[in-house]
């Protein structure tokens, strides 16, 4: 499959991986997609003293609000013009469900050209993770995941993915989430989209949520997991960034046989290629890398898949977490036995791997693989 020449304009063909976005227009500049210098800049243009920008900042990063109608130690007559110049409206929410008592919380939200993304806040008792999305859509196509089915709409920008965050933090904020008010501590690339697809505007992003408040949320690196199919060159860039988020590589199968039709990129970057990328990313960052596998009943869970998979990664910086497969809509794949789940970890044990199952949370509200939009 080739995968380079993906059309600049223009749907994709369906079932083709798209790396190159569709051209569409672009919301307009947010607050969120600039610098603290731009923001200086950008105030600037606009006629007003550059501090005027470190005000805005701090309502937006430190008090979550996004409403310079609202921010009422700047001139009557700055407000408006901030509005219209550097808060536009990203995103519209369209559906709220809510589960586990309420800690679970998935929005569904519409951007200003009508795309659908969605969002995930997780609220534990020691932490609250936000799940949010970085593209409309996927070009990724993997056939067990409910966005890789319709394609890829168009990347998000840095604003509309930091805004997720943001509207989490916000609620949690005001009290509206179950366990008093409390802040965002995790970020997981986990929503909609290949991430590494959107590069510029996802370390964008990265870098709002991590510079302290404020310029940015304050969030801590080491709460940030950028998940991957595996787009090796990105990999390394992003190694590059001076930016020790965790690496999450979705590996979902030990051999290329089964990957290349399980993570169709696997075609262009093989097991071999991508775990060494994963093994330079944890040596460069420090940071223990990651592996997603989404176990599904007969197709990856074998025993002797688990024994490749442990000799694959044995003694590296790594761990393994195991999803049981949330079914997508009309699949014909579902979930592995408990048996076969209980065999497939302690064979990886055995290799001395590191190894969680994950939870499956907001399972009922169609966990976090993009089946609500799919289903709007
Ligand atoms: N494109 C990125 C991030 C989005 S998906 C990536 O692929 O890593 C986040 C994780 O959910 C990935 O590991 C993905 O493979 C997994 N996933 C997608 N659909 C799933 C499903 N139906 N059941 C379980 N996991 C799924």
């Amino acid at each position: 499959m080739d995968v380079s020449t993906a059309s600049q304009s223009g749907a994709p063909a369906p079932g083709q991986l798209t790396f190159v976005a569709p051209r569409r227009a672009k919301p307009a500049r947010h607050l969120a997609d600039l610098t603290m210098a731009e923001r200086r800049a950008a105030v600037a243009e606009l006629g007003e003293k550059p501090f005027r920008a470190d005000q805005l900042s701090r309502h937006y990063f430190e008090k979550l609000n996004g409403d310079p109608r609202l921010m009422t130690d700047l001139p009557a007559a700055a407000r408006e013009k901030f509005a219209t110049a550097l808060f536009p409206t990203l995103l519209t929410s369209v559906r709220e469900m809510t589960t586990d008592a309420g800690t679970t919380r998935k929005t569904l939200w519409r951007l200003f050209d009508g795309a659908l993304v969605e969002s995930v806040l997780m609220r534990y008792t020691d932490r609250t993770t936000m799940c949010v999305s970085s593209q409309a859509g996927c070009g990724m196509n993997c056939p067990f995941c409910a966005t890789g089915q319709a394609g890829l709409t168009r990347n998000m920008t840095t604003a509309e993915i930091v805004e997720q965050v943001v509207a989490g933090a916000r609620a949690l904020a005001a009290n509206q989430v179950p366990g008093g008010p409390g802040r965002v501590s995790n970020v997981v690339f986990m929503g909609m989209g290949e991430p590494l697809a959107n590069y510029k505007a996802v370390v964008g992003a990265v870098r709002r949520m991590v510079e302290p408040a404020p310029e940015g949320l304050g969030i801590s690196a080491r709460g940030i997991t950028v998940s991957t199919v595996g787009l090796v060159p990105a990999i390394g860039k992003l190694a590059d960034e001076g930016l020790p988020v965790t690496l999450a590589l979705s590996l979902h199968a030990p051999d290329d046989e089964l990957r290349d039709t399980l993570v169709p990129i696997n075609t262009r970057w093989k097991v071999a290629e991508v775990l060494d990328a994963a093994w330079d990313y944890a040596a460069r960052t420090k940071r223990r890398v990651s592996i997603e596998y989404a176990l599904i009943k007969d197709i990856n869970d074998q025993e002797w898949r688990a024994d490749l998979l442990g000799k694959l990664i044995k003694n590296k910086l790594v761990h393994v977490n195991l999803i049981p497969l949330n079914p997508t809509p009309g699949s014909k794949w579902t979930a592995s036995r408990p048996e076969d789940e209980r065999a497939f970890v302690r064979r990886l044990e055995f290799h001395g791997v590191p190894v969680t199952v994950r939870d499956t949370r907001g399972r009922e509200i169609d966990g976090a693989c993009g089946q609500l939009a799919a289903a709007e």
